[in-house]
């Protein structure tokens, strides 16, 4: 009796340690941002290596810093400007104040019953898988649209994916609704009709579940999933958990084309972002910089090489998937907001449909 006693006095004394680890777990985590208006080339390098630049807009600069990291940050920046104190207690807090918010961004169980509407609605072009799960165990989905009794054998494999930083949740409403537009235009629309013949289409609306779900930036910890692919400087690093899943995803597929949608920034953007040197091969370099043209004729966005449009950024996307797999791996971060009134979302939507067409009729033929 007595030793049953001590042991539930063990049990709960573990689970308050438990709980309290969580809490200051919790508590170290919080990520704040502050804008760096006209660093010298010098305080920039600095920064970028050791922090993340979330946007830039002219010679500003958003940068995101742990907040146990703020004195050193400031005695590399000491003019930067706060602007958040803590980036995922205002994206919660927006979301829970504005009902357009809440009417209009999904939550990721939403967000899976929908693809999963998606596959029972059209099953002779979509598929819905779940390709790996996340650090807390949460599952990853893809969405395969592709037409199964296609004549052509040989269909180039495309990823399209969304919300690697967990907080850009304007970044998976766009691609859902660009989805749905797909979907319901196969068949009725020759131009769609033929993506979906010749393609496989590899939508993953959301790429970072955990931050997704708590509305954080990061997967867990400081680790920028952006920032975690093995790159030529250091080709053996391990990615975050939800980035390793992906690259699976995409070894799997042989993917030939990759589109990593990011907000924000108005961007449209190519390899190298390790270095500022271009690529070797210069006709790959005339692709890409026909591709990223084509796609900005109607929505005007910036393109170009990542380090020189906006920052050298060593283990991005865009770098691994053209490095390792020689795809057309291309960066795109899209509006003004990474969290727009919901109001926002329709013309989000209309700005970058063409651009996404174009993307995929450059290998549809
Ligand atoms: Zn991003």
């Amino acid at each position: 009796m007595k030793l049953s006693y001590l042991k539930k006095w063990a049990l709960i004394t573990f689970l308050l340690q438990f709980l309290v680890s969580l809490t200051l777990q919790a508590n170290q985590e919080v990520l704040s941002s502050y804008r760096v208006d006209s660093p010298t080339e010098q305080q920039l390098a600095e920064i970028a290596a050791r922090y993340e630049i979330a946007s830039r807009e002219g010679a500003s600069y958003e940068v995101v810093v742990p907040r146990i990291f703020k004195s050193n940050f400031l005695k590399i920046a000491p003019e930067a400007q706060l602007v958040t104190e803590d980036l995922r207690e205002e994206l919660v807090q927006s979301l829970a104040r504005n009902q357009d918010y809440l009417a209009d961004y999904r939550s990721y169980d939403q967000v899976y019953s929908y693809l999963q509407g998606i596959a029972e609605r059209y099953p002779q072009i979509a598929t819905l898988q779940t390709y790996g799960k996340s650090s807390k165990g949460n599952p990853l989905y893809v969405l395969k649209l592709t037409n199964k009794n296609s004549r052509f054998s040989s269909k180039p494999a495309l990823l399209i994916d969304a919300a690697t930083h967990g907080d850009e949740i304007i970044t998976t409403e766009v691609l859902l609704r660009l989805l749905e537009q797909l979907v319901q235009g196969y068949g009725n629309d020759a131009e769609i009709t033929r993506f979906i013949d010749r393609t496989t289409l590899l939508f993953v609306p959301v790429v970072n579940a955990d931050g997704f779900v708590s509305r954080n930036r990061y997967e867990s910890g400081y680790t920028d999933p952006n920032r975690s692919y093995p790159y030529p400087g250091e080709p053996s690093r391990k990615p975050a958990t939800c980035i390793a899943a992906l690259i699976s995803l995409a070894n799997q597929e042989r993917i030939a084309g990759a589109l990593d949608i990011h907000a924000y920034g108005e961007l449209i953007m190519y390899p190298w972002a390790y270095t500022t040197v271009p690529i070797d091969e210069a006709a790959t370099q005339k692709d890409f910089d026909s591709l990223t043209t084509a796609m900005s004729a109607n929505n005007g966005y910036k393109h170009g090489q990542i380090s020189k449009l906006i920052y050298v950024a060593k283990g991005s996307s865009a770098d691994y998937y053209y490095w390792k797999m020689g795809t057309l791996a291309i960066a795109l971060e899209i509006g003004r907001s990474k969290a727009p009134a919901g109001r926002e979302i329709e013309r989000q939507v209309t700005a970058i449909k063409p651009a996404l067409w174009t993307f995929i009729r450059r290998f549809a033929g």
